[in-house]
């Protein structure tokens, strides 16, 4: 589908700045980035546009800064830089690192609320109802445990609120969202995921809140002609994707737009999020890609558990690309997943130290001895089917299991004749530039290593790629 596009909007979700993110958040961002990396080499730089970044405003920032003795404002600005740093520390190169602080967003936020209610869709009421501060949802009994407490957010007290907000006519759109889900208009992926939807629907849309009273939460975007209102959650974080997408010349009819989201916002993000932009008047995106959730030996990954791991300590032992590798290759690409450290070593040296590290060293040695030198333009063939990208990657490293085995078999080490030797170590070099280039996507640093090795100048055995950890 995204084939007929000119240009390619690619978001990750914005991560609340209650906290630095961890581990769990990090496969998102690396499988978004990937994403935004390979339709770079298909459709060129400038026709590609990638956010990521913080969601800053909600009753969760403010208590966590009251917590801290802070404001508000120096709060989100400390953990939207540690945010920026753990992203950063995984080579992700999103084009803008979004700040639903920042002074666009306030203005856009409020013009497509506005637009919202000139449309008829926003109303005021009064809500009597169960939240939780966590989800920053409301809840029904049915949606919490026997002891009426959140699933997801088991620490936290289910608080009861009674206040007069403002409501966006979500049920109106009902309709509109079954058949928009149902012929693939909104393409949701994996195919598992577009079923659960679908069965919300089934359940029934409700209205839903989209303000709250100052008195009760301060921090947020005050709602045009009503200062005693804040816009809140989604009319507010969702937003931020049209913020920085219109104003780039990404949210036009020539863009494919494509989100990526855990699964417990997928609902949010395939349901509410389309129903907004048609209620103001904007186009909706193709795609919401959801994914599953990391577990670290069979735990949840939390504060509370005592087992956060930041993605720049395991890149600051094992080097950024390690990193990307293993979670584009193992994570919650689908389903939920569970990862170790000892899986992680394991997936180390067998396909890294050994498969590509190996490989470039072996070649590199034996073109150096043979005083090689090439003269060829490595060629990106890539593609990702419903960004898979962890099934691209099985299939380049079985490429490379096939040219192990091609050295084994042809064994240039005992080629005595000149001409026989470059002709073999060519068509074996040439093969392993053409799977790295296609690597790219995925573990740029290296591949840039393994060009220069083999395509600048005499080739020289290079320092090991990936030592192998004992
Ligand atoms: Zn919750």
């Amino acid at each position: 589908m995204e084939t007929v596009y000119k240009k390619v909007f690619v978001t990750t979700a914005i991560d609340y700045a209650n906290a630095t993110i961890h581990i769990g958040h990090a496969y998102e961002k690396v499988l978004a980035d990937a994403i935004a990396r390979y339709y770079r080499a298909k459709k060129g730089e400038n026709n590609v546009y990638f956010t990521t970044g913080t969601d800053e405003h909600g009753i969760t920032n403010q208590q966590a800064a009251e917590k801290r003795g802070i404001t508000p404002q120096e709060h989100v600005q400390d953990i939207s830089s540690q945010d920026q740093a753990e992203i950063d520390s995984l080579n992700v190169s999103y084009t803008r690192f979004f700040r639903t602080t920042s002074e666009d967003h306030k203005h856009k936020a409020q013009e497509f609320f506005t637009k919202s209610m000139e449309n008829g869709d926003i109303y005021k009421s009064a809500y009597k109802g169960l939240y939780c501060e966590g989800c920053e949802a409301y809840k029904t009994l049915s949606e919490l445990t026997e002891d009426c407490k959140c699933p997801l957010h088991p620490t936290r007290q289910i608080q009861e609120y009674e206040e007069e907000n403002y409501f966006f006519k979500w049920s109106k759109y009902e309709g509109f969202l079954k058949e928009l889900i149902e012929t693939n208009q909104l393409q949701i992926l994996p195919g598992g995921r577009k079923k659960e939807m679908l069965a919300f629907i089934e359940n029934g849309i409700q209205d839903i809140p989209i303000s709250r009273p100052t008195y009760k939460l301060s921090w947020g975007i005050p709602v045009p002609n009503d200062p005693e209102q804040v816009i809140y959650v989604w009319f507010d974080a969702l937003i931020n994707y049209v913020t920085s997408g219109e104003a780039n010349g990404f949210w036009d009819d020539d863009t494919y737009i494509i989100h990526f989201v855990g699964k417990d916002i997928a609902r949010w993000h395939t349901l509410l999020w389309p129903t907004m932009l048609k209620s103001a008047g904007y186009r909706l995106p193709n795609t919401v890609y959801v994914h599953g959730f990391i577990n670290l030996e069979g735990q949840k990954i939390s504060k509370s558990r005592g087992n956060v791991i930041r993605p720049s300590e395991l890149v600051e032992k094992y080097g950024t690309d390690a990193v990307r590798y293993y979670f584009l290759k193992h994570g919650p690409i689908t389903e939920d997943v569970d990862i170790s450290i000892k899986h992680f070593e394991e997936v180390y040296n067998a396909d890294l130290a050994n498969g590509l590290g190996n490989t470039t060293a072996r070649l590199a040695k034996l073109a150096e001895k043979a005083k090689l030198s090439l003269d060829i333009s490595p060629k990106f063939t890539l593609e990702i089917k419903d960004f898979r990208v962890d099934l691209a990657i099985n299939e380049l490293q079985q490429k490379l299991t096939e040219l192990d085995k091609h050295i084994n078999e042809n064994t240039p080490w005992a080629i005595e004749d000149e001409t026989k030797l470059k002709e073999v170590l060519t068509t074996e070099i040439t093969q392993l530039v053409n799977i790295a280039e296609n690597l790219k996507p995925f573990i740029p640093e290296t591949v840039t290593k393994v060009q220069t090795t083999f395509l600048e100048g005499p080739i020289k055995a290079p320092e090991p790629l990936f030592p192998r950890i004992s």
